[in-house]
């Protein structure tokens, strides 16, 4: 049994009121760990002491270079523990090994990112009238409080905490509830390299407290959020209250549209890895497969021989294509719209149901699930359901697959498959979303910004961008002939 601590000030403590949680195996609905279960006064204690760290200007006053020496490090330790934090992963999150160890090796690749990003040119100079020389600076935003979800543990909270300390803030982080285990092995590390107390701390406990406490505080500057949409709005309100910057990153029903002319296997391929990768437990999941009419039943009969293929089970098993649902809630919720797509009239052509035999019992795994025959404003079209459910949608032309495409609340992510490569071009301009695919689906890299139009949220994480939102920019200007002005009689 794991004891995971929270880590504020360097030091590893309890919740202030003594209380823990019970962390689940969602494979065996085995207990593996208690967290300290924090409150509003333990995240009130993390913010005062980031607050301080960051005021005494110890961490944003180090040379870029020095910040990056961390980085490089803790990239180092995340990759010589790779095995151990990617076998932690799964055990907490459910997912298959081969995902786990793919999100370890990108959160090492992140902070080295970051890590290079920080030493390069940066800033601007631009030529105003005589005497004046003007430049723009960044410099860092200040206390941010991060909040990550439970989809991708140690991956959410890399994405965020390495351009945050990169840039020379002081953070507070709040892991899932759900998953706090890997963050407790990456705080680890973050004392062993030796980032000054106060520097990094990371409180746990529940959203609607610790969380709301992160994104009330009139002492944090900035909050970055990924989680669902309805809570990115309690941020938001919560947030107002000293006018904090803020980066959501939120939820999607994403659109992946298949042409008659696109390579058949290759897009059978993408379609299934876009909805059942990490068992649709994915923001940017190709959770809505639009299929032009010509092919329609021809790609679902194969797309339904392939799903009906894939290897569920618990993660740790090298077998294991798709493992389980991260909680047992989230799996009655994942269940419940599967009965709403057959009470709304959508035809279930695969899956359907929770997966019991050969020991599968006492974890939370579903079939992977597929709907055909589906309208447009069917909840099981229009909400994020986040687990192995893909509702296909048919389409008769281009311009009627781009409206469909864009017929959702979201616009988070969108995949084109088309071996005519202007009309991909044409679709993809012409969709409303932050992260496309042309003839793939979910590739991501750490270079690239990564956010979500209309309410799939506010600001972008990663790349460049990502490293902006944790700056606030600054213009100087210096007058190089120091006299004075004489605009009033003396
Ligand atoms: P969630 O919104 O319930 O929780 C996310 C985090 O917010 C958790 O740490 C939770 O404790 C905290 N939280 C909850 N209520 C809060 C409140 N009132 N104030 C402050 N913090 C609060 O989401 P979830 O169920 O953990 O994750 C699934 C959601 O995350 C999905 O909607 C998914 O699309 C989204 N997601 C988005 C991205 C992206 O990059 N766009 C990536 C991963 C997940």
């Amino acid at each position: 049994m794991l004891h995971l601590k929270m880590y504020i000030n360097g030091e590893w403590v309890d919740a202030q009121s003594g209380k823990t949680r019970e962390i689940v195996n969602p494979a065996s609905g085995e207990v593996i760990a208690l967290a300290a279960e924090g409150d509003v006064e333990d995240a009130r204690h993390a913010i005062q002491v980031a607050r301080q760290a960051f005021d005494s200007g110890e961490w944003a006053e180090l040379p870029a270079a020095e910040r990056a020496r961390y980085l490089f490090a803790i990239a180092d330790k995340l990759e010589a523990r790779a095995e151990e934090i990617a076998r932690l992963e799964t055990l907490d999150n459910g997912k298959p090994l081969r995902e786990s160890r793919f999100d370890v090796a990108d959160a090492a690749g992140c902070f080295r990112y970051y890590a290079g990003l920080v030493t390069k040119p940066d800033g601007q100079t631009y030529h105003v009238a005589d005497p004046v020389q003007a430049m723009v600076v960044r410099e860092p935003v200040g206390v941010c409080g991060l909040i990550v979800p439970w989809n991708y543990p140690l991956l959410m909270a890399v994405w965020k905490i390495a351009p945050a300390l990169a840039a020379g803030n002081t953070i507070v982080f709040k892991p899932s509830e759900v998953t706090p285990v890997t963050a407790r092995t990456l705080f680890e590390i973050i004392e062993e390299v030796g980032i000054p107390k106060g520097v990094a701390n990371m409180v746990m406990g529940p959203g609607p407290t610790v969380g709301h406490e992160l994104a009330a505080s009139h002492l944090v500057d900035k909050i970055s959020f990924t989680g669902g949409t309805a809570t990115g709005r309690s941020i938001m309100t919560a947030a107002a209250g000293n006018i904090k910057k803020i980066s959501l990153e939120l939820g999607g029903k994403s659109p992946n549209i298949v042409f008659a002319d696109a390579d058949f296997d290759t897009a059978v391929d993408y379609a299934l890895f876009g909805i059942f990768a990490n068992q649709g437990q994915v923001c940017s999941a190709g959770s809505r497969l639009l299929l032009e009419e010509s092919i329609h039943d021809r790609f679902v009969e194969r797309l339904v021989e392939r799903a009906k293929q894939i290897r569920v089970g618990a993660g740790d098993d090298p077998e294991t294509e798709m493992g389980p649902l991260v909680s047992q809630a989230h799996m009655e919720k994942v269940l419940r719209y599967i009965e709403l797509g057959k009470a709304e009239g959508a035809r279930l052509v695969c899956g359907g149901n929770r997966l019991a035999a050969n020991g599968l019992d006492k974890g939370y795994f579903v079939e992977p699930t597929i709907f055909v025959d589906t309208t447009p404003d069917m909840r099981i079209v229009q909400e994020e359901i986040f687990g192995p459910v893909l509702a296909v949608q048919k389409f008769t032309d281009e311009e009627d697959a781009i409206r469909l495409a864009n017929n959702t609340v979201y616009g988070l992510a969108g995949g084109v498959f088309t071996q005519d490569g202007a009309k991909a071009m044409r679709v993809i301009k012409k969709l409303r979303a932050g992260i496309t695919w042309i003839n793939c689906y979910h590739p991501t890299y750490n270079e690239a910004p990564w956010g979500g139009y209309k309410q799939s949220g506010i600001g972008r994480g990663l790349g460049t961008f990502g490293f902006d939102e944790f700056t606030e920019v600054k213009q100087i200007n210096i007058n190089l002939q120091v006299q004075p002005i004489g605009w009033f009689a003396k």
